[in-house]
């Protein structure tokens, strides 16, 4: 649906006070987007390709998936599941990938000729084709509610799931919140515009970086270590910090975990995006753990 709002009295105002109207252009590009088919992913919230277009484009971000600087999943267009098992809340056998998991790995070397969805969208729902197999046809289009790959959990280590029992791991997969999930990680995708192609740190993150960036909070209790605040539950507000800004070292002692406020106020960092929604959260959370609203050591 178009939305069609009256912005004259605005850019009247806007005008008198000599600003300039800002193009819709220029905000994408401070976006960085990398490519057509990650606009379009942005735009529509899916695009269904062939394995061999899709591993052109798709890219590892500290090994989540990602096509240029976006977070995705992917998941087989056309599996050989009938409607109604693809119906059940969640559906029994296809799944959904949040990393480079073994299942990539398959496609990226033979699975070339099927076709994939990328998505970026965060409803836990999955653009399928159901198979009939007594018909030996596809169906139209439809929407499934897929569970995330076994793989995929057990190489990031959420929530403990390689630890787990059988139990426990058929528990996380159904109880996966992908929206959830998106915020949590979304700390990597934030920290990506601090440094400009000049500045660009010697080392880049491994590949098992979104796995040990969860590890190393955890291991302290979500605990900023300078304004002591505990963000745990509100994951993308805390974030794993190199002290000497290079990703590639991920010794214990190069990592400390700060809020995303202590964060921004590293060297180097004040690229880092620190919202106005973010900031109140963080605040809110300082005060509610008696903790004063705003650190004493980095003044934000
Ligand atoms: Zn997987
Ligand atoms: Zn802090
Ligand atoms: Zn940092
Ligand atoms: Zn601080």
């Amino acid at each position: 649906m178009r939305i069609e709002v009256d912005f004259s009295g605005l850019e009247a105002a806007l005008s008198s006070i000599g600003g300039v109207k800002a193009k819709i252009g220029q905000l994408r590009s401070s976006r960085q987007i990398a490519n057509p088919i990650e606009l379009e992913i942005i735009e529509q919230g899916s695009i269904v390709l062939t394995g061999a277009e899709l591993a052109k484009h798709l890219s590892t971000t500290a090994g989540l998936l990602s096509i240029g600087n976006t977070q995705i999943t992917i998941h087989i267009f056309d599996p050989f599941e009938d409607g109604k098992s693809l119906s059940d809340s969640p559906a029994r056998k296809t799944q959904f990938h949040v990393t480079d998991c073994k299942s990539i790995e398959d496609m990226r070397d033979k699975g070339l000729g099927n076709r994939y969805v990328s998505a970026a969208r965060h409803d836990g729902l999955f653009e399928v084709r159901p198979f009939d197999h007594e018909k030996q046809v596809r169906g139209g289009k439809m929407e499934a509610r897929l569970q995330p790959c076994h793989h995929c959990m057990s190489a990031l280590n959420y929530c403990h799931y390689a630890e787990r029992t059988k139990v426990g791991r058929a528990e996380i997969l159904a109880d996966f919140n992908l929206e959830k999930f998106f915020e949590d990680f979304k700390s990597i995708f934030r920290c990506l515009p601090i440094y400009t192609s000049d500045t660009f740190p010697m080392g880049d993150y491994p590949k098992n970086w979104a796995r040990i960036t969860w590890e190393t909070r955890n291991k302290v209790g979500w605990i900023c270590s300078c304004c002591g605040v505990n963000s745990s539950g509100h994951a993308s507000l805390l974030h794993t910090h190199h002290r000497d800004g290079n990703r590639g070292n991920v010794k214990p002692s190069n990592l400390e975990v700060l809020c995303l406020a202590c964060h921004k106020s590293r060297p180097f960092h004040s690229g880092l995006v620190y919202p106005a929604n973010h900031k109140m959260r963080i605040e809110n959370l300082r005060i509610a753990q008696h903790l004063p609203r705003i650190c004493k050591k980095c003044e934000i």
